[in-house]
């Protein structure tokens, strides 16, 4: 009590600072992570501030960063995450903190997996998930029971393999 006392007389602490001092009381639910961002204000030059689960802008001038990312402390390791599950930049505070929210339930459903929030991984993910698809339409233009067969072992021995570095997008094509 006397820490936070202290604290409150701190003449440099902000309003948020003292919020999220009292959100404290999380009900059990995991507020790990924050939402960041690398950009200074492009127009002042301030640094850009957070408000908690609401913005990110510039105190000065009330402009936002364009870009933003996730940091997250987790079982001993940092994360920093700076795409959505589809591979989008984190644009916008709100697109962010969804993200995070995510997060945040899957350490609560103890099944929290940094792998399915890395853009990597995610692709990989994606590619391995298109070869059924491409089997699929094979069969579909009737094609011979041996064309598949050799089709899918070429898949195993040859593509998997070779596209575990690439991503869907370059497939595609
Ligand atoms: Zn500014």
């Amino acid at each position: 009590m006397r820490g936070f006392q202290r604290k409150m007389m701190n003449d440099d602490l902000t309003i948020n600072d003292n919020l999220s001092y009292f959100k404290a009381d999380d009900g059990g639910l995991s507020m790990k992570g924050k939402v960041r961002t690398r950009e200074k204000c492009p127009k002042c030059g301030a640094g850009f501030k957070e408000i908690p689960e609401t913005d990110i802008i510039c105190p000065e001038c009330g402009r936002r960063p364009k870009t933003f990312y996730l940091d997250l402390y987790h079982q001993q390791t940092k994360h920093k995450i700076s795409r959505d599950l589809d591979g989008n930049i984190l644009d916008s505070y709100k697109r962010a903190y969804r993200l995070l929210e995510r997060m945040r339930k899957d350490i609560d459903d103890f099944r929290f997996d940094v792998k399915d929030y890395l853009p990597k991984e995610i692709e990989q993910f994606r590619v391995y998930n298109l070869f059924p698809k491409w089997i699929n339409n094979k069969k579909s233009k009737g094609l011979s029971q041996v064309h598949i067969h050799k089709t899918e072992s070429y898949i195993k021995t040859y593509y998997l393999p070779f596209f575990q570095n690439l991503s869907a997008r370059d497939i595609r094509t």
